[in-house]
């Protein structure tokens, strides 16, 4: 007999000691493919969770970690404001 064969089965009888079935009529129904909103972006994706539909206000698609985007330089905000400010003053210095 192979010996990863016998891992496997070792594995499997340990595992119906370890991870017990579920309890039933206590867990609420898993929908895998639950619809994914964001209200950011407008990104639709797919995700597990016990509602059909989501919304999200930030996603791995637009959220800053994930795209690798500054905050500020994305939106135009302050830090952009303030490099534009400093530009036009140099410029009037010269
Ligand atoms: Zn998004």
């Amino acid at each position: 007999m192979d010996i990863f064969l016998m891992f496997l089965t070792c594995l499997t009888r340990l595992s119906r000691y370890t991870f017990p079935a579920m309890k039933k009529g206590i867990h609420p129904q898993m929908f895998q493919e639950a619809k994914a909103t964001c209200t950011a972006c407008g990104a639709v994706f797919a995700i597990p969770s016990t509602v059909k539909e989501v919304t999200v206000e930030i996603c791995r698609m637009c959220h800053p970690v994930y795209t690798g985007k500054k905050q500020g330089e994305a939106r135009g905000g302050r830090i952009e404001r303030f490099r534009k400010r400093m530009a036009a003053g140099k410029k009037q210095e010269k």
